[in-house]
């Protein structure tokens, strides 16, 4: 790894920046701000797909997050993390991160408004986004407005759904999820999908099984989404006699799955198979890269959820404040703890 020059005062230097916005990235700011790193948040831009603040301003109530014991709103608890952040001094940019370079150090990264950043240590928090069945009408009729939706919390309650019968594609906890808050709105929700058995957790699944206004459709794969300007139906065909059928309704909400946003980084860390950044030590938030860590549901495929994605937020901190401590960073707090296998800028460049 190379390093810079210190005489290029016309880029921004900064000792850690945080890339992201849902509450890994809130909450390692939090703990990076109290400890004095001076964080920036590069909090990123709205898009179809995306929306600063994560996931979680897709969904109403989260009863599963510590503290909060009557509930909370998904956009509320961002709201609030992000205000926690600030509170402590922590800087936002609502820029994405498009382009990282690592080869050289500090680390240089370029933001979707042109300018560039570089920074001694970094945390990677920028999550997942939803997928999509790759139907041929689907993504036309997604873009147009026409029906098609992978958020049901941000279009579910528009007018155009409203006492219509509505489709949700997938068997997973988001389905179940995007079907309950739709029976609030649709006449008739139907879970269209391919197997006999859902994978979602049993509790979800018995909350969208119990609602009178969700039926399923099970053994049913969509083979493209019927309709010129708005949907009117589904062409499907049953898995196990495929046996082609036209179903009749009024939208769709795919909720399939999601793949993590590290497009950006591709070339430059290491990344599983899926896309999702490598964290090779159990229990750490270090990459591939000294000096990046990563948290959240861009390094999780497993749990993804907003508890743990804020606990590898403040992993990740922690870990960001002991690397910099450890490189002799002006103004970075000793290490809490002392790490043995942390050596030096000095030490891995010689070799030692
Ligand atoms: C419908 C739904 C309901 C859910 N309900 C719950 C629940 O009740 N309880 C629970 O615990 N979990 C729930 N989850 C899961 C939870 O939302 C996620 O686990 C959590 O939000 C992951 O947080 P994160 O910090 O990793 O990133 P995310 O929440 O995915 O946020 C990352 C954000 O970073 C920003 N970003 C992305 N790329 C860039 C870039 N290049 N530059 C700058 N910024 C960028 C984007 O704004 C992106 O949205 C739900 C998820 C969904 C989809």
């Amino acid at each position: 790894m190379q390093t810079e020059p210190q005489n290029q005062p016309w880029i921004r230097r900064e000792p850690l920046i945080i890339i992201g916005s849902g509450p890994a990235a809130w909450t390692a700011a939090v703990y990076a701000a109290r400890a004095n790193l001076n964080p920036v948040v590069y909090e990123g831009e709205a898009s179809r797909e995306m929306i600063p603040g994560g996931q979680l301003m897709f969904t109403t109530d989260i009863e599963n997050f510590p503290g909060f014991p009557e509930g909370i709103g998904g956009q509320e608890l961002m709201e609030r993390m992000r205000a926690q952040a600030i509170r402590f001094g922590t800087r936002v940019v609502s820029e994405n991160i498009t382009t990282v370079d690592f080869s050289h150090h500090p680390h240089r990264f370029v933001t979707s408004g042109g300018s560039e950043v570089r920074a001694l240590a970094s945390i990677v928090a920028t999550g997942a986004r939803a997928n999509w069945l790759g139907l041929s009408n689907e993504e036309r009729l997604a873009r147009s407005g026409g029906g098609v939706s992978a958020c049901a919390v941000c279009d579910g309650a528009l007018p155009f759904f409203r006492d219509k019968r509505l489709f949700v594609a997938g068997g997973g906890d988001s389905a179940m999820e995007e079907a309950t808050y739709l029976s609030k709105y649709a006449s008739e929700v139907v879970i269209v999908h391919r197997r006999d058995a859902f994978r979602a957790s049993k509790v979800m699944v018995d909350r969208a099984l119990a609602n009178p206004k969700i039926r399923v459709q099970w053994n049913t794969r969509i083979l493209d989404v019927l309709g010129d300007d708005f949907i009117t139906g589904l062409r499907v065909e049953d898995t196990a006699t495929g046996c082609p059928a036209d179903l009749e309704g009024s939208g769709l909400f795919v909720a399939i799955g999601h793949t993590p946003n590290t497009e950006f980084l591709r070339g430059q860390i290491a990344l599983s198979p899926s896309g999702y950044v490598e964290t090779p030590s159990p229990w750490r938030t270090c990459t591939s890269v000294p000096g990046v860590f990563a948290a959240g549901d861009v390094m999780d495929a497993y749990y993804r959820q907003a508890i743990t994605a804020a606990g590898t937020g403040c992993m990740a901190a922690l870990e960001a404040e002991r690397w910099l401590a450890h490189h002799h960073v002006p103004g970075a707090e000793p290490p809490m703890l002392e790490t043995v296998d942390a050596p030096t800028l000095l030490e891995r460049e010689s070799g030692v």
